[in-house]
């Protein structure tokens, strides 16, 4: 089944708003196994409006509108679309009434034009919008859908997910199972060499790398009947990327992020951790506590940005950084070890780098990062070559840092585990 979407709005035309929802709703229309060959923008003007949508009726089964549901005189979809329809307006007691609790509820008072929300074209399948005044609407006409949605993102994700995902389920004819395998610690074109032979073959499942900022996720997709149909498929694959990735794949969770696989790690082992920063600047300790439940292993978090705080805070000696530069193998070897200490932590990390545009030198250019990792007073220290501007430095030195911190906590247990047998 092929689906379609038109954007409204002058704001998305005009680049004041980003268009987030399309990039929802085509996840989404993949995920329920809807082929997805057009979307649109179209400003707030109803010739145009028009015209797009039966343009789309043409060639799609599904057309889903957003924005434009709004009380005011610019907002035109549910209009365009009932007329282009031929379903004309009617009042809808339900959403009337919805909409005199909404303003009740919130303590203000209800303008005439709120009422304009309330039509609805005769013979549409009408859904509450729990979030704001605007229902959407499903109008079904001759083998054709258009479903019209609100604006606001935190309207629109939530109506979706409630009543329009359960009705495009019941009609879609297959679904789309999908498994990512997430990998922290290797590079894209490293991962994708890997698996040329299964790209090269693949018929379904297919397999498809995508790159996040120190990461890289596989995403295995199968065409199927159904839920379980989609698990079984998916499965052989699945497992032959953990086989051929091993170490380097965290989760094949879709819940799961890098920082939380590092906090499950420690909490599983029972290992506290303090982070000591420069460039990166709280960020690693802030992706850290993101993750709720880290209060049982996060300690302290410090900002040694100066080479006086590097010192005065941590500890550092002042010989080591004259001798070797704050951004040096030995000083973070030392921030880590002097943070392990310091706060009576089983892991510490560091970082400190030159995230740039100035301050790089021919030895030292931007983009030179050193992380350190002490894992029960055994500190490892690598030097990464990150490029981008600052902003991206300081993310890649982020998620690599979280990328050691898993390594070395990993190979810490496999060697005693090791040392053991
Ligand atoms: P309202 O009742 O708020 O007027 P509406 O359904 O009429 O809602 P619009 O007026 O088109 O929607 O947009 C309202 C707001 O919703 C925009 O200012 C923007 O913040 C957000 N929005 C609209 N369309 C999109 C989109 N495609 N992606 C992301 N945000 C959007
Ligand atoms: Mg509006």
């Amino acid at each position: 089944m092929i689906a379609e979407l038109i954007s409204v709005g002058t704001e998305l035309l005009l680049g004041n708003i980003v268009n987030t929802n399309a990039a929802y709703l085509a996840q989404e229309c993949a995920q329920l196994g809807l082929s997805c060959y057009y979307q649109s923008v179209v400003g707030d003007n109803m010739p145009r409006l028009r015209a797009a949508l039966l343009a789309a009726l043409e060639r799609s089964q599904v057309v889903i509108l957003t924005g434009g549901l709004g009380p005011t005189t610019d907002d035109l979809t549910k209009e365009t679309a009932a007329d282009a329809l031929q379903m004309p307006l009617e009042m809808d007691r339900h959403s009337m009434e919805r909409i005199e609790a909404y303003f009740a509820g919130i303590g203000a008072s209800m303008t005439e034009n709120n009422r304009k929300q309330a039509l609805v074209p005769h013979g549409a399948i009408v859904l509450d919008n729990d979030n704001g005044t605007a229902p959407g609407l499903i109008l079904e006409k001759e083998e054709k859908r258009v479903i019209l949605l609100p604006g606001p993102p935190n309207e629109l994700r939530p109506m979706f997910e409630k009543s329009v995902r359960p009705y495009l389920a019941a009609i879609c004819p297959g679904t789309l199972y999908t498994r990512t395998v997430k990998i922290c610690g290797m590079g894209e074109s490293k991962v994708a060499a890997r698996i040329q032979d299964l790209i090269d073959r693949q018929t379904n499942p297919t397999v498809a790398p995508y790159a996040k900022s120190g990461e890289v996720h596989l995403r295995v997709t199968a065409r199927a009947q159904d839920e379980k149909e989609g698990a079984r498929l998916v499965k052989p694959l699945v497992r032959e990327l953990k086989e051929r990735f091993g170490m380097h794949v965290y989760t094949t969770d879709p819940e799961v992020t890098l920082e939380r696989a590092v906090v499950d790690l420690l909490l599983a082992n029972r290992l506290t951790v303090s982070t000591v920063e420069s460039c990166t600047g709280g960020m690693l300790s802030s992706r850290l506590i993101n993750v709720p439940g880290v209060s049982e292993v996060f300690k302290s978090g410090f900002i040694t940005y100066s080479n006086k705080a590097k010192r005065k805070i941590v500890g550092v000696k002042k010989s080591l950084l004259q001798k070797y530069g704050a951004v040096s193998l030995q000083v973070a070897e030392e921030m880590a070890a002097k943070a392990c200490s310091l706060t009576k932590s089983d892991v510490s990390v560091s970082v400190t780098g030159i995230a740039g545009p100035d301050g790089g030198t021919k030895e030292k250019p931007v983009g030179l990062v050193y992380i350190g990792c002490c894992v029960c007073k055994k500190t490892t220290v690598k030097e990464y070559h990150f490029s981008g501007d600052r902003a991206k430095i300081r993310e890649l030195s982020v998620a690599a840092a979280l990328t050691l911190m898993r390594q070395c906590i990993l190979e810490y247990y496999s060697q005693m585990t090791f040392g053991k047998q």
